[in-house]
C-alpha cells in the first residue's frame, strides 16, 4: 500500500479500506472482482489515486458522499467523478481556501515528499455522472446501493455495501463526535428523516460497520436509531437548553448533549 508516509490505511473488512488523512479525514476504497470504488477524496495533500492504484489494478471509479471541501481534494485526480445531482455545480468551485488554514498550521507528521504548502490548491473536478437514491454500483461480487440522505448537505448520499455489511454515511453518523449541524449547508429538519432512512437500512440488513468521513468504522449500528431519536428531540426542542460553545471558524454554536451523543447546531440550520 502506497501511503506516501502520509495516509493511515486500514483494511477493516476484506477488500475494504479506510484511508485517513491527517488523522481527521476519511476516504474509502472498495475492491470488487471487476472494478473498485474510491469514495471521497479528503484534502488532496496526498495522492489518493496513487494509493488506490497501489492496492488494485482494476479500473477505479471515484464517487463523493457530498461536496464539502474536505471530501473533494482528490476528485481532480480522476477524469470525471460521480456525485449527487445537487452537488453537480459545486465541483467547479475553488475549495482551496478551506484547506489553507490546515496546511498553514499543520504540526503533525511531515507532508508527503514534494508537497509545497505555499502553492497548494484543490483543483476543480469534472462532473461525470449522477449518483442518487435507488442507484446501485456493481463492483463484481459486491454491490453498493445509494440513498439520498440530505441534512448535512443537500448533496449528501449514503451507501450500503452488501458483502461486508458496510454502511457509509458521509458525515451524517459520527459516533463519538458532535454532529455538524452548524455548517452552512446543514438543515436540521432533514437530519432526523435521513437518520431514519439509515436506521431502516440497518434494520433490514446485517450492517457490520457504520462509517463516516471523520470517525473510525463503528461496529454497533444501534447508534443510528439512538442518534435519530436524539436529533428529533433537538429539532422538537425537547432537550435541556443547549450550551453555547465556541466552535472555531463556525463561531458560537448551540451544543446539545444526551449521554454519549452530541450535536452542534446554529440558527442557520434551523431555517
Ligand atoms: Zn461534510
Amino acid at each position: 500500500m502506497d501511503t506516501q508516509n502520509w495516509y493511515d490505511a486500514q483494511e477493516f473488512a476484506p477488500g475494504t479500506y479506510q484511508v485517513t488523512e491527517a488523522g481527521r479525514w476519511n476516504m474509502f476504497l472498495f475492491v470488487g472482482e471487476k472494478k473498485a470504488l474510491a469514495l471521497d477524496g479528503g484534502l488532496g495533500v496526498g495522492s489518493f489515486r496513487k494509493f488506490c492504484e497501489s492496492v488494485t489494478d482494476l479500473p477505479i471509479e471515484h464517487v463523493l458522499t457530498h461536496t464539502h471541501w474536505d471530501h473533494v481534494g482528490a476528485a481532480h485526480e480522476w477524469d470525471a467523478v460521480g456525485v449527487h445531482p445537487n452537488g453537480k455545480e459545486k465541483l467547479a468551485n475553488d475549495y482551496s481556501a478551506g484547506c489553507k488554514d490546515f496546511v498553514e498550521t499543520w504540526e503533525g507528521k511531515p507532508f508527503p515528499e514534494g508537497f509545497d504548502p505555499a502553492s497548494f490548491t484543490i483543483p476543480p473536478a469534472i462532473f461525470g455522472w449522477e449518483v442518487k437514491e435507488g442507484d446501485t454500483i456493481d463492483l463484481g461480487g459486491r454491490t453498493l446501493r445509494v440513498w439520498d440522505t440530505p441534512g448535512h448537505s443537500p448533496c449528501s448520499i449514503s451507501l450500503y455495501e452488501d458483502r461486508e455489511g458496510v454502511l457509509i454515511t458521509g458525515d451524517l453518523v459520527k459516533p463519538g463526535q458532535p454532529l455538524f449541524i452548524q455548517v452552512p449547508t446543514a438543515v436540521l429538519s432533514q437530519y432526523g428523516p435521513s437518520l431514519r432512512v439509515l436506521e431502516k437500512i440497518a434494520a433490514e440488513n446485517e450492517v457490520k460497520w457504520v462509517c463516516s468521513g471523520h470517525t473510525d468504522p463503528f461496529g454497533d449500528p444501534s447508534v443510528i436509531g439512538r442518534m435519530a431519536a436524539f436529533v428529533d428531540d433537538v429539532a422538537a426542542a425537547k432537550l435541556d437548553p443547549p450550551k453555547k460553545v465556541e466552535a472555531g471558524k463556525w463561531g458560537v454554536v448551540d451544543e446539545y448533549e444526551a449521554g454519549d451523543l452530541k450535536a452542534w447546531v446554529n440558527d442557520n440550520a434551523r431555517k
